[in-house]
């Protein structure tokens, strides 16, 4: 997140990230993923109830209503296209593009987006492996497992990563790509490290890392 103060849109994004278009999620979850205040944070749903794009069960959380899933996929478009456009013209890396792409985000109209997505091909995907949503289209992020539920003998492919820097920082440390494949050779016991191995490397990714990350099974 930048420093700027969080607007609807970034709340609508968040909860989104966090599953809020399928399940319940609490103000809690949203204090500590956008880093303000619980009455921030109430005063703010109290606004989007009222504006029809969340729905509030008392004690259990928000979920999103397909206004504001319209609206969230509309940040996100726009996120993910300037991803691309930052990695394949301006040689950002994939763990340098967050806080820019956040920025770029809010000052870009749908004309803008439509005529960026035109010029990059109409890509499918950021370079996380998230989905890029169509204009005026609530996003469908295909479901995958993790790398932590699979068993060792498996072998996977990279398809999705979480856009987190602290993440991306760390996958980069170890060297793991999108769209690689490999074998898990070693699960270690009590959320120990995965090993996964190919012809070129053998990486132990921390659990918590691997629980992030999510593969097709080949
Ligand atoms: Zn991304």
């Amino acid at each position: 997140m930048n420093n700027m103060t969080p607007n609807r849109e970034d709340y609508l994004k968040l909860i989104l990230e966090l599953g809020g278009d399928q399940i319940k999620i609490s103000n809690k979850q949203i204090v500590s993923g956008l880093n303000i205040s619980a009455a921030s944070v109430s005063e703010m749903i109290t606004k989007l109830v009222k504006e029809g794009l969340v729905e509030h069960t008392p004690y259990q959380g928000v979920q999103l209503t397909l206004a504001g899933l319209t609206s969230a996929s509309a940040l996100i478009r726009r996120h993910r296209l300037w991803e691309v456009f930052l990695v394949e013209h301006l040689n950002y890396t994939w763990n340098e593009v967050h806080d820019d792409a956040e920025v770029l985000e809010h000052v870009t109209s749908e004309k803008l987006a439509a005529q960026l997505e035109a010029y990059l091909h109409h890509p499918a995907y950021c370079p996380h492996g998230g989905v890029i949503p169509k204009e005026n289209e609530p996003i469908q992020e295909i479901k995958r497992s993790t790398l932590t539920s699979y068993p060792i003998g498996t072998n996977i492919r990279i398809a999705r990563v979480l856009d987190e820097k602290e993440l991306l920082d760390y996958l980069v440390s170890l060297d793991l790509k999108i769209h690689e494949e490999y074998t898990i050779v070693e699960v270690a016991d009590y959320e120990g490290p995965v090993t996964i191995q190919n012809d070129t490397k053998t990486l132990a990714v921390s659990y918590k890392a691997a629980s992030t990350i999510f593969v097709d099974q080949l």
